[in-house]
């Protein structure tokens, strides 16, 4: 097994990841590396910025050096883990390749290539279903093929699926190559998807893969690289990410941030202290050269990358990956569409997500789409089909929740235990969102009586109380202070003792 997961937040997971070339710790990212010239030495990548794993392209070195390529461990002067692409990103943009697909393979070993990937065909962002359909043909038949031509069984390979947009080709391509002999998987063709921001479709893309694929091996979402869209994809379950954007941008006088990009030109102050910019003005990147800008531009974008990786990789260990993804989809309204297409996949966050908590302070809820979080739905989901009201209480009393917490030290709670002190029959419970219904007995467990909720008195605690009210057998059920279906709705404790009936006190 080359890959070992560690620790998990989320669908995100902290994981090692074993080459021959040692061991790398995941969610990481690989600068790509262009094997004939670059803005930033790849020892460098390595030394300064602790990159052990790059990506570069086999389909160049063998158009540029030829057949007799030497090791691309030598021709790049990098002497950590190396993952060669294949010439399908060329195959996508230009419509061809000048190789085949048994060459690559070939090549890739001779080169001495850690991790090779595969000729495969992309689908790429603007095919019809008909044309992604032969993409996925090709793909498989290709990876079929090439497990056949390899012979150094020491070099890990990843087989891309392929499908595009159309999610059942996705799925199909997915179980197909998650059945060959491969250690890794990319997830081809979201670069254009990914141009158009369109995050939540790169959400379906991401989930749709993950069901079909299996666990123990790590997703590569390919061409990804911008900082703010990292945690996103981290928390679905992605584990390797490449990126040339870091340089592209750099070439283009564009500077990273964690919640976007901007113009160098256009600073008027660097909002950064990497090692670049602590020492700098925003004026000083208009007095260098153009290429001395473009390096001094490329490097701080890269240890823009590092910080958000590190703190990825610190709010899974937190168990506060959750947090971290909210505070990153906000920054850009299609990321935050991204990110509530997550509440069509709360069963799968809750499927991935570990029971056992370890967080260190409570959750925090903003708005509707925090309630995507896998502690709302997997404790709804048990209320719902495994909570059985206690043996006696055969009158429910729905109270609004309470800012105190836990509930059961509140002021409201203590009014209606003097209330119906001497009524056993009576069973507090709490409504209100995010959790819905809240029975008192259960308060003071996580996170029940652990969170800040900024959301108030919303819509969605409804459906919960009703449900309950309609499964759990009660004679009786009183609300207080709303209207609800099959509560009779009161609006002080005062007015209990005015009605007829099971709940005046006794
Ligand atoms: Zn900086």
């Amino acid at each position: 097994m080359c890959f070992e997961v560690k620790e998990r937040d989320l669908g995100g997971r902290i994981g090692t990841l074993r080459t021959r070339r040692g061991v790398l710790e995941t969610p990481t990212l690989m600068p790509v590396v262009n094997p004939v010239k670059n803005t930033i030495r790849p020892a460098e990548l390595k030394d300064d910025f602790g990159f052990h794993l790059i990506i570069t392209n086999a389909y160049i070195i063998l158009k540029h050096y030829g057949k007799e390529a030497r090791d691309v461990h030598e021709i790049t002067g990098f002497d950590g883990t190396i993952m060669t692409d294949s010439g399908a990103y060329q195959l996508l943009i230009y419509g061809g390749v000048d190789t085949t697909p048994e060459e690559i393979v070939r090549f890739q070993e001779r080169i001495r290539s850690d991790i090779g990937v595969i000729l495969d065909v992309p689908t790429g962002g603007f095919a019809t279903k008909q044309e992604a359909e032969q993409t996925v043909k090709e793909t498989i038949r290709t990876a079929k093929e090439s497990i056949l031509w390899r012979e150094d069984d020491t070099m890990l390979w990843a087989g891309p699926v392929q499908g595009g947009r159309y999610l059942d080709l996705l799925e199909f391509c997915a179980r197909v190559m998650g059945e060959l002999d491969f250690q890794i998987h990319p997830l081809g063709s979201p670069t254009q998807i990914m141009e158009e921001y369109d995050y939540a479709t790169l959400v379906d893309m991401i989930v749709t893969a993950k069901r079909a694929l299996p666990p123990e091996r790590p997703l590569h979402l390919f061409g990804a690289g911008h900082p703010m869209m990292l945690s996103l994809a981290v928390a679905l379950g992605c584990d390797l990410f490449d990126s040339a954007a870091y340089a592209l941008f750099a070439k283009d006088g564009r500077y990273m941030t964690q919640s976007g990009t901007m113009r160098v030109d256009e600073l008027e102050e660097l909002p950064c202290s990497c090692p670049i910019c602590a020492k700098r003005d925003a004026e000083d990147f208009a007095e260098v050269t153009k290429e001395e800008r473009e390096g001094l531009l490329a490097r701080h974008n890269l240890y823009v990358v590092v910080e958000e990786l590190r703190s990825i990789r610190e709010s899974i260990r937190e168990g506060t990956l959750w947090e971290h993804v909210e505070s990153r989809c906000r920054t850009h309204p299609k990321l935050y569409g991204g990110l509530k297409r997550l509440l069509e996949y709360r069963e799968y966050l809750e499927l991935n997500d570990p029971v056992v908590n370890k967080m260190v302070r409570g959750l925090f809820f903003y708005d509707e789409v925090s309630m995507c979080r896998p502690e709302v739905y997997r404790y709804k989901e048990r209320i719902a089909s495994r909570y059985s009201r206690p043996k006696g209480k055969d009158i429910l009393l729905l109270v609004p929740m309470p800012e105190e917490k836990p509930f059961t030290k509140s002021k409201i709670f203590k009014l209606v235990k003097e209330f119906f002190k001497n009524r056993e029959d009576v069973h507090v419970c709490f409504y209100g969102d995010p959790f819905g219904v809240v029975p008192s007995e259960l308060s003071e467990t996580f996170p029940l009586s652990q969170f800040e909720s900024a959301i108030g008195l919303g819509k969605a605690w409804r459906e919960s109380a009703e449900g309950f009210i309609a499964t759990k057998g009660y004679k009786e059920a009183f609300i207080l202070g709303q209207e609800l279906k099959g509560a009779k709705t009161i609006n002080s404790l005062e007015e209990l003792k005015r009605l007829p009936g099971l709940l005046s006190p006794q």
